[in-house]
């Protein structure tokens, strides 16, 4: 299904849909009134996109230098070029630390590599302890929002479902209660896991360290009970020095959740005494994105949701009506890269407003990027034949003033007088959630004229 079939299904629940757009701006407000906040904010963005535009330019370089770092420090650097090489990497540490209980917390990367299904499929269990990534967990569905990935769940929704897989009693969706439960249920967890896996938000080459982002200390919690922790990174994750990280996460809380700092920001060096530290180092498509000169800069992102929040299309379709790991504008770059087809819809879910760019804290511009994946797509992929033929001939009416003008006034007589079923028929896409404003007599071109003349 295409993004505007899946939206449709989302779009059926008004009163949902409402709440999710509300909830989303509240989100960007906050981030507004973060950023304004801090003097400078500008040049923190600028700094930000820089360092990211030096290290894929040298991304060999910091790589090489983050394993030697790492390895100095006793942890164990695996690489995997693809998904499935990165979910065997993980299966073979489990397997020879016998572990069949991980606790993880969250990582877009192994969503994107299907971890949990893989894991699973061997026997393993695997708890998601982000709350938000275990709501989505027990309902059996993937994140809609790479921030807040239950954002699309109501608190009653969250209330049945516990008490369908936890036991708990019904309380109205009281989100206090149902937090507490959800600490208890974890809590065994993390004291019973073999193994606790995180993903990693930023790897800093000059100390072979990673800096792991969370609001709930469940990283910390899994990778200090666990006797192994292992931290699965994409490639781009690298910044060079530790100086830089001050302006990272300056950008990242703040564009997040308009938080001043992430509740935790926890620092990983090496493994802790008796134990094992590993890291998964993955490219997945990685660098065949470096390779495409128009796209490449999106590897800049560090995973904060800003443009998701401030999206038009994202608030009021939602994160699964894009069928892909990263949902939104971002994502909307990312996932044509990984298949071109299956994706081809998405880089037409904007409005090419440019909110998106304007948010982002590593200054990517993703309007353009999605306006540019239009231009490929509809060369590369086959379009619906209607769409084809409308644009055809619009492109021959719009390069054509006095036909330009003959079909303006063809339409405006079509919209005053035409039946409503023609008017409102399954062509006017617009029409068929709203009305249509009034039509005036004339158009803007009697209407400048005839201002001019009056002075
Ligand atoms: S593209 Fe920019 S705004 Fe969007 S998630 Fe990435 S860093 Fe944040």
């Amino acid at each position: 299904m295409s993004h505007s079939e899946k939206a449709a299904i989302f779009n059926k629940n008004e009163a949902k849909v409402n709440w999710h757009d509300k909830a989303l701006w509240f989100v960007r407000e906050k981030r507004d009134t973060a950023a304004h906040k801090v003097k400078g904010w500008e040049y923190l963005r600028e700094l930000a996109s820089v360092i990211k535009a030096n290290v894929l330019s040298n991304l060999d370089n910091y790589l090489i230098e983050f394993e030697t770092n790492a390895v100095k420090n006793g942890i164990k650097v695996h690489w995997a070029s693809n998904a499935e090489e990165h979910n065997k990497i993980v299966h073979s540490i489990l397997s020879e630390n016998n572990a069949t209980k991980i606790v993880k917390s969250k990582s877009m990367l192994t969503e994107e590599c299907h971890l949990n299904p893989y894991l699973e499929s061997k026997g393993i269990e695997v708890i998601d302890t982000d709350l938000g990534e275990r709501i989505v967990q027990l309902a059996k569905e993937t994140p809609s929002h790479i921030v807040l990935p239950a954002i699309h769940k109501t608190k009653e929704e969250v209330d049945e479902l516990f008490q369908k897989h936890l036991g708990t009693k019904p309380s109205n969706g009281n989100p206090e209660y149902l937090t507490n439960e959800a600490r208890k249920h974890l809590r065994n967890k993390f004291l019973n896991a073999d193994v606790a896996i995180t993903g990693v938000n930023f790897a800093i080459a000059e100390t072979g360290g990673i800096v792991v982002c969370t609001n709930e200390g469940n990283a910390d919690m899994g990778a200090h009970l666990a006797k192994v922790h292992i931290a699965c990174m994409g490639i781009e994750k690298i910044i060079p020095k530790e100086e830089h990280l001050g302006i990272f996460l300056r950008l990242l809380a703040r564009s997040a959740t308009g938080q001043p700092i992430t509740t935790y920001s926890s620092h990983f060096n090496k493994p802790t005494l008796g134990n094992e530290m590993h890291i998964v180092i993955v490219d997945n498509g990685r660098t065949e994105q470096l390779s495409r000169e128009d796209f490449r800069s999106s590897l800049h992102c560090i995973r904060c949701g800003a443009c998701m929040n401030t999206c038009p299309i994202y608030r009021r379709s939602g994160g699964h009506s894009y069928d892909a790991t990263i949902p939104g504008p971002i994502g909307s770059i990312l996932s044509p890269g990984k298949d071109l087809t299956k994706h081809s819809s998405l880089p037409f879910a904007s409005t090419l407003c440019g909110s998106c760019t304007n948010v982002c804290p590593v200054k990517i511009n993703i309007h353009e990027q999605l306006y540019k994946w239009r231009q490929l797509i509809v060369k590369d992929v086959k379009q619906p034949l209607i769409k084809k033929t409308v644009l055809k001939i619009m492109g021959k009416v719009l390069a054509r003033p006095k036909l330009y003008a003959i079909f303006g006034k063809s339409a405006r007589w079509m919209l005053t007088y035409a039946p409503r079923f023609i008017v409102y028929s399954k062509l006017n896409a617009w029409g068929k959630s709203r009305e249509l404003p009034k039509i005036e007599n004339g158009n803007f071109d009697q209407w400048y004229k005839n201002r001019n003349k009056n002075g």
